[in-house]
């Protein structure tokens, strides 16, 4: 993982070249897209040169959904948005056009153009439809994936020392620091690049 110096979304992050950006913190940022679609569209980028969703820890993932949620909730009140989009085209043969994850947020106004959803991008595939069982057995996801949250089980083994530092915390409205795995990001929260 490393900045890519062909990469377009990088040179973003590197400020070599410059965006309208709304939005930035270490492992995230969002700018409008240059070719928006409907007014305010913008994407939310992860600082991390990866390709596609999958490609992402999923700490990360967290982040960048949160961010996004913020962010679409922003453009809903300050553009006057009925509604939003939110996209990711992952891999050429989906349209990703930039090769470095991204998600689209594209505000939906009520006097646009309405119903440019599925039914325009992706008429019902019948065939598909007549199989849907047989698609299901295929792709059953077994393994449980837990929720990456803390759960109560690992708060209950905290001593007592570190609950009084969080009260602390709390109390003087500093938030704890993101869960994030070092795979991705340094301890002190930077993006981590090879
Ligand atoms: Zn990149």
């Amino acid at each position: 993982m490393s900045y890519d110096t062909e990469c377009v979304f990088c040179k973003i992050i590197e400020k070599k070249i410059p965006s309208a950006t709304i939005y930035e913190d270490p492992y995230v940022i969002s700018f409008l897209d240059i070719n928006p679609r409907f007014k305010g569209h913008v994407l939310v980028v992860p600082k991390v040169h990866v390709s596609t969703l999958d490609q992402l820890g999923d700490e990360a993932i967290a982040h960048l959904f949160v961010v996004v949620k913020h962010i679409a909730k922003n453009l809903v009140e300050n553009l006057g948005a009925a509604g939003y989009n939110i996209m990711i085209n992952n891999g050429r043969v989906a349209g990703q056009v930039v090769p470095h994850l991204h998600v689209h947020i594209i505000p939906r106004y009520k006097d646009e153009k309405q119903g440019m959803g599925f039914e325009v991008a992706f008429p019902v595939d019948e065939k598909a439809k007549s199989m849907l069982n047989d698609i299901a057995e295929k792709v059953k996801l077994t393994k449980e994936i837990k929720p990456i949250f803390r759960s109560e089980e690992k708060k209950e083994q905290k001593g007592h020392e570190e609950e009084e530092r969080e009260g602390n915390s709390e109390k003087s409205g500093k938030s704890s620091s993101l869960p994030y795995e070092s795979e991705y990001f340094n301890d002190d929260g930077t993006p981590k690049f090879k």
